[in-house]
């Protein structure tokens, strides 16, 4: 069994696949580490580490002392919170990241997992059902890392041999944990204020589509990628990976039928222009084709859970 290390682990992702990992090879398998402490429960659920990931000794020192096979990086600046700070957001994304290939390469790891976005696509990229290969012009500092990412990830493959994989997750939504700072964190929080508030400001317009996954799929998909045969890993940059795609008048309408009082407004903000510049829609099918991806959430699905559980929440 492989020891396994989550660098980010307190982040909205980190935290539920901590969570799945554990379930499936045992807590004392897996080594949650962050650059902060979490949630005290959380911290105190299994092996936990303050790891900086832009310090490569306390990297290999945790990934030597737990004897770690598999790493999973998930610390990065998400799209809108690097647009404040680009340089910061270059810094994090990318040194983070050669840290981790480079401990690979010297073949002190076995395997890498690390997580791509549809930010990489940019406002020349066909929108609808957006291919695997296709025109790629990222217009944010966020999307220019991930982008430049895939490309070091396949180079080391190709050239050093490791063992990477990643995926292109769209907008990820979760009850569990706060979203970090991304373009698409509307649709997390929506649902908590049509809860408390029935009521919500957006701040993307009615009609912006994006393609979206319910946090299950996310944490399965991240599974499924790393459990399966490196044979059947043929893209080695990232994979595409598609659920579900819908604007903020269509999450409206889904969450009206269990609150029908629930109203919206719009105040687009900077982040609109991030929206614009990304997919509607995506053409997943080489991960369905490779290692069997299917998801399992549609809207109405992942709005029945959530409202389900962020009402638990309040009671
Ligand atoms: P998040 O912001 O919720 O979590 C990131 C975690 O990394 C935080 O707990 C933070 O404390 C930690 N971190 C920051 N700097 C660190 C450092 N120097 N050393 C160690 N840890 C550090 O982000 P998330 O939503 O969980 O995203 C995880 C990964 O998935 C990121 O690479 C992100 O780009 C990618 N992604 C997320 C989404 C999404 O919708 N959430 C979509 C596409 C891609």
């Amino acid at each position: 069994m492989a020891k396994i290390l989550i660098i980010g682990a307190c982040g909205q992702i980190g935290t539920e696949l901590t969570k799945k990992l554990r379930s499936i090879y045992g807590k004392d398998e897996v080594v949650a580490s962050d650059v902060r402490k979490g949630d005290p429960g959380f911290v105190a659920s299994g092996p936990f580490e303050v790891v900086n990931a832009l310090d490569f000794n306390q990297v290999q020192a945790v990934i030597e002392q737990y004897h770690v096979e598999d790493v999973y990086l998930m610390a990065a600046l998400l799209s809108a919170t690097a647009e404040k700070n680009p340089a910061f957001a270059w810094d994090l994304n990318m040194n983070s990241l050669f840290h981790v290939l480079n401990i690979a390469k010297a073949g002190k790891i076995k395997k890498i997992f690390w997580p791509s976005s549809i930010a990489v696509f940019g406002p020349t990229t066909p929108k609808l059902n957006t291919p695997q290969y296709t025109v790629m012009e990222p217009s944010t500092v966020y999307g220019i890392s991930k982008q430049s990412g895939e490309r070091w990830g396949e180079y080391y493959h190709n050239i050093y041999g490791v063992d990477i994989r990643s995926i292109r997750y769209p907008g990820l939504i979760s009850w569990s944990t706060p979203p970090g700072g991304g373009t698409t964190d509307y649709a997390v929080d929506i649902y908590h204020k049509a809860l408390a508030d029935g009521k919500y400001t957006c701040f993307l317009n009615a009609e912006t589509r994006l393609p979206m996954m319910y946090m299950d799929d996310a944490i399965r998909a991240t599974v499924e990628i790393m459990q399966a045969p490196a044979e059947n890993i043929k893209i080695r940059s990232a994979y595409n990976l598609s659920a579900m795609d819908f604007t903020p008048e269509e999450i409206t309408e889904a969450i009206k039928k269990h609150i029908p009082g629930f109203t919206i407004d719009y105040a687009p903000d900077f982040r609109q222009k991030i929206a614009d510049s990304w997919p509607q829609s995506i053409d997943d099918s080489s991960a369905r084709q490779d290692w069997g991806w299917k998801h399992d959430f549609g809207l109405d699905a992942m709005t029945a859970d959530m409202l389900e559980h962020l009402s638990e929440g309040k009671t």
